[in-house]
Parts: C-alpha cells; structure tokens; sequence
C-alpha cells in the first residue's frame, strides 16, 4: 500500500471567505470603515486600532454570529479540494483558528458540501508540526508567516500562497496563485 502524503490547507481565506465577512461585522461593532482590499496586514488589531482583548471579543462573537453562518465559499474551492484529493490521497485542514472557532468551522464546511473531502482537521496546532507529522506533499495558506514556519520544518512540503491584499511580498520559496483556479490550471 503506498503512503498517502496529503495536501494541508488552511481554513480561513483559503477555503471560505472568512474576511470578507469579518470586516463589515467589525466596523459595524468599532463605527470604522476598514476596506478589504486595502488590507495590508491581516493583523486585525492593526487595521481597526483596537487592543487584543477587544479583537478577541469581537472574533468571539463574530463565531457566534448569523454572519458567520453567512461566510461564503472561496470560488473554484470545491474543484480545488476535489483536485488535491485525488492528486494527493487526502486533505486535512490546518487552521489557527482557537478551539472555540472549530464547531462554527464545521458546520460552514457542512454547509457549503465540502466536508467529503476533508480527512482530518487540525484546530490550534503548529502548522510546522501538522505538516511534519502527516508528511505533507502540499501546503496551502494565506499568511505568510504561516508558510515560513511550514518551510521551516518540512523541506518535503511544497508551498502555495493563496494571493490576498495582505501577503502581496510573497516569500521566496512559495508559488504565490490569485485561485483554486490556478493551482489547477498550473498542476500544482
Ligand atoms: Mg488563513
């Protein structure tokens, strides 16, 4: 029987549309008008001024919120996972998300039908250390300093940056892609 090597990617910006709902939810609650694609750091502390405990707050109950619920897909993501399946024997989802975001992860991958494709889901673990452990082919993520605790640790995986507003510098040893389009069209 040959090892199954899997692809790993990340859950937020990657397989949904995590920002693209938090933004509008946060200025409501601060009365700022932070815009997505002048998102230069996904440091939301940064963006919105605040200190951590209120961002904490406020990602809490962003968890809880009908608009998480209402958190879109990522176009093509569908495709994408379907690729990566087949191409590597099996996708896990990697995600920094606190324990607390798990449940609300679930029923999003529930909701947009994607739960099939998934085998296991790591919440609150090192990146470096999931890509290690399963022997990663492949791994996917939006943030940069994700992608280089990855390359730290696992000269085995290859790095894909899913390109967004705030990871424009790319880093050295990723193929940095505008889609899932792309990492199909390019074979990656
Ligand atoms: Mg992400």
């Amino acid at each position: 029987m040959r090892a199954i090597r899997p692809a790993v990617v990340d859950f937020d910006d990657v397989i949904v549309d995590c920002m693209g709902s938090v933004i509008p939810f946060a200025n409501r609650r601060f009365g700022t008008n932070v815009q997505y694609e002048k998102m230069y750091t996904y440091e939301l502390w940064r963006l919105f001024g605040q200190a951590l405990p209120a961002m904490h707050d406020m990602i809490n109950a962003f968890f809880h919120s009908s608009e998480h619920d209402g958190v879109l897909a990522m176009e093509g993501v569908a495709e994408g996972l379907k690729y990566l399946k087949e191409k590597y024997g099996a996708v896990d989802i990697a995600t920094a998300r606190p324990k607390i975001g798990a449940p609300p992860m679930l029923s999003l991958l529930q909701r947009h039908g994607l739960m099939h494709f998934i085998r296991d889901t790591y919440v609150s673990v090192p990146k470096g250390d999931v890509c290690r452990k399963v022997y990663a082919s492949v791994f996917i993520d939006d943030a940069i300093h994700n992608i280089q605790a990855v390359a730290a640790k696992n000269p085995q995986t290859s790095l894909i940056l899913m390109g967004k507003p705030w990871n424009k510098e790319s880093h050295e040893q990723a193929v940095r892609v505008p889609s899932w389009r792309a990492i199909i069209e390019q074979g990656l």
